[in-house]
């Protein structure tokens, strides 16, 4: 059986940023409303969160379309048109088509599961996930959530809490899983985990 790679979505496979700032875009120049009075009800309705990951676009939108007495399924067509989807890493794609006959890839993310397999769909690498292997959760550090892990996954984050929530927990260990920071940003290797810059460095 071929070895299990888990990989995070926000930040890791997508670049969320780009998405956050394209979408609000593309609503106000459809509905011809001032973008920076939508980012400010953004940026209102983020504070509003515990987590980044409680982000619920659903919601968003529903907020947007009260305020500004907008049509919601209309807003939702221009928010879910693939062209705000465009937001892949440029080394995701290439990595995941080599890596993908050599291992089976999965998913290991946090947030709501329709909003983060739409994210994989509308960019186009849904169907190199296997199905069996897309493990979404609201909190996904819990110990509830790494006992659903396959063994011996090899799991790659960009964030620093996440790996240190994994190598803090017991379920690593006795699981054998194998965290790895993806760390974009050039800050320091970890000493106690392997620590990559891109993602291409896991065809090498
Ligand atoms: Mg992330």
């Amino acid at each position: 059986m071929k070895p299990v790679l888990l990989f995070d979505v926000d930040l890791t496979l997508f670049n969320t940023e780009k998405f956050k700032a394209a979408y609000p875009k593309s609503i106000a120049s459809h509905f011809k409303i001032s973008h920076d009075q939508f980012l400010i009800i953004g940026n209102e309705y983020r504070a509003s969160l515990k987590k980044h990951t409680d982000y619920n676009i659903s919601d968003y939108l529903k907020s947007i379309s009260k305020r500004f007495n907008l049509p919601l399924y209309e807003l939702k067509q221009i928010c879910f048109s693939p062209e705000n989807f465009a937001c892949l890493y440029p080394d995701t794609l290439p990595t995941l088509s080599i890596l993908s006959s050599k291992y089976r890839l999965g998913i290991f993310s946090e947030g709501f599961k329709i909003f983060q397999t739409t994210k994989l769909k509308l960019s186009g690498i849904y169907h190199l996930f296997n199905p069996e292997l897309i493990y979404i959760f609201r909190r996904k550090t819990t110990s509830a959530s790494l006992a659903k892990l396959p063994r011996n996954s090899t799991i790659i984050d960009d964030n620093l809490k996440v790996i240190e929530s994994l190598l803090a927990s017991k379920l690593t260990s006795s699981r054998n899983l194998k965290p790895i920071w993806l760390n974009r940003q050039n800050h320091p290797v970890h000493p106690g985990v392997h620590s990559i810059n891109s993602l291409t460095s896991l065809t090498t």
